[in-house]
């Protein structure tokens, strides 16, 4: 053994010997505790321009090697740091990542024996484990078991792609020219990207405008569809939302189902981050119609608690996955195993893939499925017990009902009648102020054309003592900036 093997101008083998393999594995396990066990203390917002990250980060290729522990301590100090913390109790906007640390150690492990996801015969557990736990997801949302199927992906988007992809091949071949896609105005950007992206233009895309509660206006999605045969369109398929990012909303999915199996058309359910609500009774029941959908996105990196990277499609049958990805080049030969033996390579994009499957399983398996359905009941609740906090206040207004742990609301004091652009420059304001102020990551979204704030409160870790000490603070912001520019 040789310790001072980091200090080795030429180790071309790139090695590091027993012991700095473990020193060096320590400090970065030693890290991470640090990080998870500190979190509730630190300020979860980070700002910087990119001449500061030049300022801190920029150089050329280094040609010689640095000491592994500086690298390390460099990487801790100025990188690790100078990042939003996305797993923070209080990070609210968008849809934040709680994480958890057994899959963190999971995908260590993963990476560790960098196992080749892609094919059965080199990764035959792996294989399995995929297989495995796209069944409990089946099961979960009452697909199919035996004749469904699916595949992780990197992420939503990478799944609504998956999705879209298979759709076309499967109800237009090659011909698709004429074929036109249905989706509501809250429908989330990453499906008209993968849309666009394969191969359909923008003639061919059909934004549905939504009702006062954010679904999807069935008369007008009956409406257009009846209005493209008559012209000669071809519909080919419907994408609704289980949880619209913007206010958490449902699409009636048992009606869309329905006019999906009279009109003959594809339907995809993008659930990324809402679907997994069907482990509780009240999501069971305002998920019912997710049983009808040909294709469901999830994303596990959001409410199924998995650090990045982690998305799934499940399909209503694993053949369409394989006739729509499978090419057999002559190199793969070897390895094309027998039917039962799945090559994820053949159902989705990537050949090489990592081995996202056993961060979930190792997650599910230490914790137990009856975890996350309470850590999930628990969500609903918070963002309940948000929405009746701001009721019961004269300076809250509650846009949008909490629905599926989403809700909406603005600073709009009931005694003073401000103007709608007043309430709008007073409501960005606060959330820039707490930006600014790093005490919690908290957006704006646009509803109705009103500024509003919006919480996503999907951290099982968020307790009401984090919503109301930031509710505080929004009120205090407020104030002051209705204060110092006049009323
Ligand atoms: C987050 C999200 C996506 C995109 O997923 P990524 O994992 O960010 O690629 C798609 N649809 C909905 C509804 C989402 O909330």
């Amino acid at each position: 053994m040789d310790p001072n093997n980091q200090d080795k101008k030429n180790n071309h083998t790139l090695t590091l010997s027993k012991i700095e393999m473990r020193d060096y594995g320590y400090r970065v396990v030693d890290t991470i505790v640090e990080h998870f066990d500190t979190l509730q203390t630190k300020d979860p917002v980070t700002s910087a321009t990119r001449s500061e990250m030049d300022e801190l980060l920029q150089e050329s290729v280094p040609e010689e090697g640095t000491k592994a522990d500086e690298v390390l301590d460099f990487v801790v100090q100025n990188v690790l740091k100078n990042n939003d913390i996305l797993s923070h109790p209080k990070s609210f906007a968008f849809v934040p990542g709680p994480s958890n640390y057994i899959s963190v150690m999971a995908d260590a492990l993963a990476t560790g024996f960098n196992i080749f996801s892609g094919g059965w015969s080199p990764s035959p557990a792996a294989s399995e484990l995929e297989i495995v736990t796209i069944n409990w997801l089946l099961k979960l949302f009452n697909f199919p078991v035996k004749k469904g199927g699916g595949i992780f992906t990197s992420g939503g988007s990478m799944a609504n792609l998956t999705a879209l992809i298979t759709a076309r091949n499967y109800k237009c071949g090659d011909d698709f020219s004429k074929a036109i896609i249905y989706l509501s105005d809250q429908a989330h950007s990453s499906n008209i990207k993968a849309i666009r992206i394969s191969g359909f233009k923008k003639e061919q895309i059909r934004i549905i405008p939504t009702d006062m509660e954010f679904k999807i206006s069935l008369n007008k999605l009956r409406n257009a569809i009846a209005k493209d045969r008559l012209e000669g369109w071809m519909p080919f398929c419907i994408i609704a939302s289980a949880g619209t990012t913007n206010t958490g909303t449902v699409d009636p999915l048992e009606d869309m189902g329905k006019i999906c199996k009279t009109e003959n058309l594809w339907f995809h359910i993008d659930g990324a981050y809402g679907a997994p609500a069907i482990l509780t009774k009240k999501g069971k029941h305002i998920l019912k119609g997710i049983r009808l959908a040909d294709s469901l996105t999830i994303d596990p990196h959001k409410w199924l608690f998995q650090p990045y990277e982690i998305g799934c499609l499940l399909v209503k049958n694993h053949k369409w996955l394989k006739t729509s990805f499978q090419q057999n080049p002559e190199y793969l030969r070897d390895i094309e195993g027998n039917e039962s033996e799945i090559n994820f390579y053949d159902h989705g994009m990537q050949l090489t893939r990592r081995f996202r499957a056993l961060k979930f399983y190792m997650s599910v398996k230490t914790f137990g499925l009856g975890c996350f359905r309470t850590a999930i009941e628990y969500n609903i609740d918070l963002a309940e017990k948000t929405e009746e906090l701001l009721r019961k206040s004269p300076f809250w207004e509650v846009v949008s009902p909490a629905s599926l742990a989403v809700l909406n609301f603005r600073y709009s004091p009931i005694d003073l009648r401000l103007s709608e652009e007043r309430l709008d420059f007073i409501n960005r304001g606060v959330a820039k102020k707490i930006t600014s102020a790093r005490k919690a990551i908290l957006a704006t979204t646009v509803l109705q054309e009103k500024v509003v704030l919006r919480m996503c409160l999907i951290n099982p870790r968020t307790t009401m003592e984090d919503i109301g000490s930031t509710l505080k603070l929004c009120q205090d912001f407020a104030d002051e900036i209705r204060n110092s520019t006049g009323q």
